[in-house]
C-alpha cells in the first residue's frame, strides 16, 4: 500500500485529522508501536508530520511520526507524564496580558521553558491597560533577553497590523493563560487583511471550551489554538536544560567554581553572585529556582506509579496561586 506523508490538524480521543494537500483523513493509529510511547502522553501532537495509507474514503491509518524539528511540552500532572501540546511550529505566540488577569512573568518564564528548539514572541494584551513601572521594566527585560516583545490590543486594534505581519507565512502556536484575551485576538487576526465579501465565521471557543489545539487558517498564516490553561508546568527533564529558558546565565554560568553548577547553594557560584550584584534580574533567578525545584518533586508515572507524591500538585497549585 502507498504510504503518504500527511500533517496532524487535530487530535481527539486516539482520532487524528491528518491533512495532505486538501483532504482531511481521519485516522488511527495502526499497531502498538507509535501508541505505546511511554514517556509521553500522548504520541503525535498538532503539527506533527506522520507518515499513514488510506483506508477507505476519506480514513486511514497513522504508520509512524516523522522527525519533530521542535516542540511545545509540558508537564500533564494528571496523567504523571510529559504531554506535547505542539510540535514542529515556527513561532510560539505567548499571550499574556496587563490585567485581569495580571502580568504575570513567571508564566512566560515557564512558556519560554516548554518552548524546545522553537522561537517565542511574547505579546502582552490589553496594551489599552497600562502596566505599573516594575510590570514594563519586567516585561521589556525580555527583548534585552533576545525575545521579541509586542503590546497589542484586541480591544482597540492597537499594533494587530503589527502583529499580523510577525506571522505573515509562519505556522504559529497561541498558547496563554485563560482570561488574557487570546480568543478574541485570535479572531481579530484571522480576518485582518481579508477584504473579500468572504467573512469567515466568528472564531470563538466561546463556553464550550475544548481541551485540544485547534488549527486554524488567517490571510497568510495559520494560527494552532491551545487551550487556555491555569498553569504550564515545565516537562520533566535534565535539570541542566532548564537553563535554555535562562540566557541570561550564560556568561557567568562558565565562570562558577563548580562545572555543572546548578546555581543553587553551589559555593562559588557566579550566577548567584550576578543575582547580588543585579546584573541578573532577582526575580527570573527566583522563577528559576522554582522550576528546578519543580522537577524534584515530579516523579514521571513511567518510573513507577506507587513512588508518585500525590500532594505534590495540590502543594504545588497553592504555592502558585500566592505567587502575585
Ligand atoms: P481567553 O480566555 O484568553 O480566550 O480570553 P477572551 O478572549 O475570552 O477574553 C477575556 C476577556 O478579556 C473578555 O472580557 C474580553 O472582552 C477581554 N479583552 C480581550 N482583549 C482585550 C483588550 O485588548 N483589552 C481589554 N481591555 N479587554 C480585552
Ligand atoms: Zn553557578
Amino acid at each position: 500500500m502507498e504510504q503518504h506523508i500527511g500533517l496532524i490538524t487535530r487530535g481527539i480521543n486516539n482520532i487524528y485529522t491528518v491533512q495532505e494537500g486538501d483532504t482531511s483523513y481521519l485516522c488511527r493509529i495502526k499497531g502498538k508501536q507509535l501508541s505505546q510511547i511511554e514517556e509521553e502522553y500522548n504520541p503525535l501532537a498538532v503539527g506533527d508530520r506522520v507518515y499513514f495509507v488510506p483506508t477507505n474514503g476519506e480514513e486511514g491509518l497513522v504508520l509512524s511520526r516523522l522527525e519533530r524539528k521542535n516542540s511545545f511540552q509540558r508537564w500533564n500532572a494528571k496523567g504523571g507524564t510529559n504531554q506535547t501540546v505542539v510540535a514542529n511550529m515556527d513561532l510560539i505566540v505567548c499571550v499574556t496580558s496587563s490585567d485581569t488577569p495580571p502580568f504575570r512573568p513567571r508564566f512566560i518564564d515557564r512558556v519560554i521553558a516548554c518552548s524546545r528548539n522553537v522561537e517565542v514572541l511574547i505579546v502582552m494584551n490589553k496594551c489599552d491597560i497600562l502596566l505599573t513601572e516594575d510590570e514594563y521594566e519586567r516585561f521589556v527585560l525580555y527583548k534585552k533577553l533576545g525575545y521579541s516583545i509586542l503590546g497589542v490590543s484586541a480591544k482597540t486594534g492597537e499594533n494587530l497590523d503589527r502583529l499580523s505581519a510577525l506571522l505573515a507565512g509562519k505556522l504559529v502556536a497561541f498558547v496563554g493563560q485563560s482570561g488574557v484575551g487570546k480568543s478574541t485576538l485570535i479572531n481579530k487576526l484571522l480576518h485582518v487583511e481579508q477584504r473579500t465579501g468572504e467573512v469567515s465565521e466568528k472564531y470563538n471557543r466561546g463556553r464550550h471550551t475544548t481541551n485540544h489545539a485547534l488549527m486554524l487558517k488567517g490571510p497568510n498564516f495559520t494560527i494552532v489554538d491551545t487551550p487556555g490553561v491555569r498553569e504550564f508546568l515545565v516537562p520533566h527533564t535534565e535539570k541542566s536544560e532548564l537553563l535554555h529558558a535562562f540566557p541570561e546565565f550564560t556568561p557567568y554560568a562558565s565562570q562558577c567554581a563548580y562545572e555543572g553548577c546548578l546555581h543553587q547553594d553551589e559555593p562559588g557560584c557566579r550566577v548567584k553572585q550576578a543575582v547580588e550584584e543585579e546584573a541578573i534580574h532577582y526575580d527570573r533567578y527566583e522563577s528559576y529556582l522554582r522550576m528546578l525545584a519543580s522537577l524534584d518533586e515530579k516523579k514521571p508515572q513511567w518510573m513507577g506509579k506507587n513512588e508518585r507524591s500525590n500532594s505534590w500538585h495540590a502543594r504545588y497549585e497553592r504555592d502558585e496561586s500566592q505567587e502575585y
